[in-house]
């Protein structure tokens, strides 16, 4: 089959022909139809060392864990749970299935782990991929296959905003309106928040967040985020999530949260960071980590796609084929007015 391969940090990735995936027992092999460019991807692609806390991806690495597909081959013990033709998207990871944190539905803490598109297993930047049947979801006819690439995502952003816990009639902050920026603002407002403010240092980027929940924008080129929310919300904002994940931006959460506030970390940020712990102390601030999201998140995620009570639509910014696949991942480092990228191989 044909996929991106990626050459080391510093080059571009390169269509090759690599072996075609065959599923082993508990697990298929989805044709991809969609696949989404992970903000992740782009900032593990850069990494040369550890200093920043990530081991660097080795060269052969079929990136993409943001897929949708249909089934073309399954393990002999999965039969009659899927069949060949069936729509599926899947958790980007194959795990035990069987150990207390599988079988409550978070098999990224599962002993036996292991992630698709990181190196391991190789991801949905190609022509097929394979996925475990613990992992995989069908998606119903009313959800596409677009949609479906962006039901990961969207699970990013509700798992963070299930961090939030956020109550009905509070106001919300999201720093960054990247795909995860507009993900947490779309269950943040879902979830009952007055106030959705996105902000985004590009104005095109932090308008789309008004299709996806914000109830303002703001650019933040022009107008400062805290001093934007008073303006809006005559108070901070009760909950401030970074979605940017850059040094420097998780103080500014921490700044503009107010005295007991909570501050959600959602953004990756791959380097050392220097943050003012007296910032944070002063206001009793609670601040949450997050990291991935369990098959639950999928399943909400994929049900109120279907029942149409959410649209991904707004976070598709283009579609591109295989071959133009390269550029299109070299042009996302240095293009910040674009949100979600698929590959449609
Ligand atoms: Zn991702
Ligand atoms: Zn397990």
């Amino acid at each position: 089959m044909k996929a991106a391969v990626f050459q080391g940090p510093g080059r571009p990735l390169e269509i090759r022909t690599v072996p075609d995936p065959e599923p082993k027992p508990s697990e298929m092999v989805l044709a991809v139809r969609a696949c989404g460019i992970c903000g992740s991807d782009l900032h593990l692609s850069e990494i040369a060392d550890t200093a920043g806390g990530m081991t660097p991806m080795p060269a052969g690495t079929v990136m993409g864990h943001e897929f949708a597909g249909e089934v073309a081959a399954v393990g002999r013990a999965v039969a009659g749970r899927f069949r060949v033709g069936d729509r599926v998207t899947a958790l980007p990871f194959i795990a035990c299935g069987s150990c207390a944190a599988c079988l409550d539905g978070r098999g990224h803490r599962c002993a036996a782990v292991v992630s698709t598109g990181l190196g391991r297993i190789p991801g949905g930047y190609a022509e097929y991929v394979r996925v475990g049947v613990h992992e995989a979801l069908a998606l119903p006819p009313e959800v596409s296959d677009r949609a479906g690439a962006m039901v990961e995502p969207l699970s990013v952003g509700l798992h963070a905003v299930e961090r939030a816990g956020i109550r009905p009639g509070e106001a919300v902050l999201v720093i960054g309106a990247g795909p995860i920026g507009l993900a947490v603002s779309l269950w943040a407002r879902f979830m009952g928040a007055t106030h959705v403010v996105t902000s985004d240092l590009s104005a095109e980027r932090a308008d789309r967040a008004l299709a996806m929940g914000a109830t303002a924008v703001v650019h933040a080129a022009e107008e400062g985020a805290a001093a934007a929310v008073k303006r809006i919300c005559g108070r901070r904002a009760e909950v401030v999530f970074d979605c940017v994940g850059v040094p420097g931006s998780q103080q500014l959460a921490m700044d503009a949260a107010p005295t007991n506030g909570r501050v959600v970390v959602a953004g990756v940020c791959m380097q050392p960071d220097r943050i003012l712990p007296v910032k944070a102390i002063t206001k009793e601030l609670d601040v949450r980590y997050v990291f991935g999201y369990g098959k639950r998140d999928f399943a909400l995620t994929i049900d109120m796609l279907a029942a149409r009570r959410i649209d991904a639509a707004p976070m598709l910014s283009e579609t591109v084929s295989l071959d133009a696949f390269p550029a299109a991942f070299e042009a996302l480092r240095t293009d910040k007015r674009k949100a979600k990228v698929l590959l449609e191989p």
